[in-house]
């Protein structure tokens, strides 16, 4: 991991020690304070993994208000991609705060949004002519995207996948999977939206070797009879599920997908919310089956945690919607706008993407190695720096959730931040910003073997 560790040198700010440090419980009393602080100020609905008092991030670490510097494998969810504060991101968004902090692109428009979308229509895959908007939220961009591709082909039908997740406003809820906690009790959902199965290897009924093509042909099969090849307005994916486990469909579902749309009349739509920016290695997930996407939905890691969103696709898709039909106040906002033309030269300067690929080969092979001799992690999977293990009953592929919530907390206790996902609540994922210095991804994975391995 040297040359590794030389490219995080050049590219982090050296402002805070790249250490792991527990001086106290974790939480430790400042953090707890603030968590009995905000039991009466912010409402029980929303939750946080590890109720800390964060008070400083940089590179691979958060301190909190006690003094614990923690190893962060979370990245605020696959967003801090360059790193938390990185350098050139804040110069650019604090030169820009003190010309000016808002016009409303749809008021008076600036060239910041312009040079993002520009931007954006440059990297994402595919060399046709492209259009991009900027909106807020990933829930924001994914709704966006739906509202094109019913626009742009008269249709309605949205078909979206077992374990997706998509956001959590009333559409983006809809067509997300999962009914705890993100659906339950907030219905009614949205009309048109029909859900397929996935090619889910681990859990493919027959196994993984053919899953791909046999879950497409089901997926197929089922748009055509139930609602009608002529009635799909989209097919919506993530190239690798996020909140549903890191599940990476196995290798052929996408293409026959996207092939099924292209000659149904129907819009293959990516949302690349958590998987884009560099994360898995590609600068964009579905690159890595060569698909092609007519839309692509982006956020998390666009603007290193300025809140930005877009959705990208083909100009004549884009282009269809009547003048005034898209847009919203913020979207585009300047400062986001800066700071992701920030990330932007950073992931491009710095070949982000080709370190991604260097921590998953440090983390798979270990964790593989692991899996081998604790027969609790049934599955070890994902691509560059987006890693999960999902854990097990041994000698079944019964979900374990308690397992998993206890290797989590003993993580936490022993600073190092891991995230848990999946429809069963039974995966450990892992989501290292892609300038953790090699030391610190080392010490991690020690850590997460003494807590699988040992109580
Ligand atoms: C996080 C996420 C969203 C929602 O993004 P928000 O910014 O939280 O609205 C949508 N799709 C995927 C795949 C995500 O991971």
């Amino acid at each position: 991991m040297d040359s590794q560790d030389t490219t995080l040198r050049e590219i982090g700010s050296g402002r805070l020690p790249q250490e792991r440090r527990v001086v106290t419980d974790i939480p430790g009393p400042n953090s707890r304070a603030l968590a009995e602080r905000r039991k009466s100020a912010v409402a029980q609905g929303v939750g946080s993994v590890l109720p800390v008092q964060v008070t400083d991030a940089d590179g691979g670490v958060i301190v909190d208000a006690d003094g614990n510097s923690l190893i962060d494998f979370g990245s605020g969810i696959a967003v801090t991609n360059v790193g938390n504060a990185n350098p050139r991101v804040v110069e650019r968004v604090k030169a820009q705060v003190e010309r000016f902090t808002h016009t409303c692109f749809m008021v008076a428009p600036y060239e910041s949004y312009v040079a993002v979308c520009e931007r954006l229509n440059r990297i994402t895959p595919g060399d046709h002519e492209k259009r991009s908007i900027l909106v807020n939220s990933g829930a924001e961009a994914v709704e966006n995207a739906v509202k094109i591709a019913r626009y742009a082909t008269g249709r309605q039908a949205v078909v979206v996948l077992d374990h997706g997740y998509h956001g959590r406003t009333l559409l983006t809820m809809t067509l997300t999977a999962k009914n705890m906690p993100y659906k339950h009790g907030f219905g009614p959902y949205a009309p048109e939206v029909y859900r397929m199965p996935l090619a889910y290897p681990y859990r493919w009924p027959t196994g993984p070797d053919g899953c791909g093509p046999e879950a497409a042909a089901q997926a197929i099969d089922q748009i055509t009879k139930q609602i009608g090849a002529e009635n799909l307005a989209a097919v919506l994916v993530e190239p690798i599920q996020g909140e549903g486990g890191f599940i990476e469909p196995a290798p052929g579902f996408l293409p026959a997908l996207a092939e099924f749309c292209r000659t149904s009349g129907a819009l293959f739509i990516a949302d690349e919310v958590q998987t884009g920016f560099a994360r898995t290695g590609d600068l964009f997930a579905c690159e890595h089956e060569g698909v092609v996407p007519d839309l692509i939905a982006t956020a998390k890691g666009i603007a290193g945690g300025l809140p930005l969103a877009a959705v990208t696709g083909r100009a004549e898709i884009m282009d269809a919607v009547h003048a005034g039909g898209l847009g919203g106040t913020y979207g585009g906002n300047p400062l986001a706008c800066e700071a992701a033309l920030a990330v932007l030269e950073e992931i491009e300067e710095h070949d982000l993407a080709g370190r991604a690929r260097g921590i998953g080969a440090v983390m798979l092979p270990r964790l593989r190695a692991l899996a081998e001799r604790l027969p609790a992690i049934g599955d070890v999977r994902g691509r560059g720096a987006m890693i999960a293990i999902e854990l097990v009953r041994p000698g079944t592929k019964d979900p374990d959730p308690a397992l998993t919530a206890e290797v989590a907390r003993r993580c936490h206790a022993r600073g190092l931040l891991v995230l848990t996902a999946g429809t069963y609540g039974n995966v450990l994922r892992f989501l290292p910003p892609l300038v953790i210095p090699g030391h610190l991804l080392e010490e991690g994975l020690d850590i997460l073997e003494e807590a699988l391995s040992h109580p």
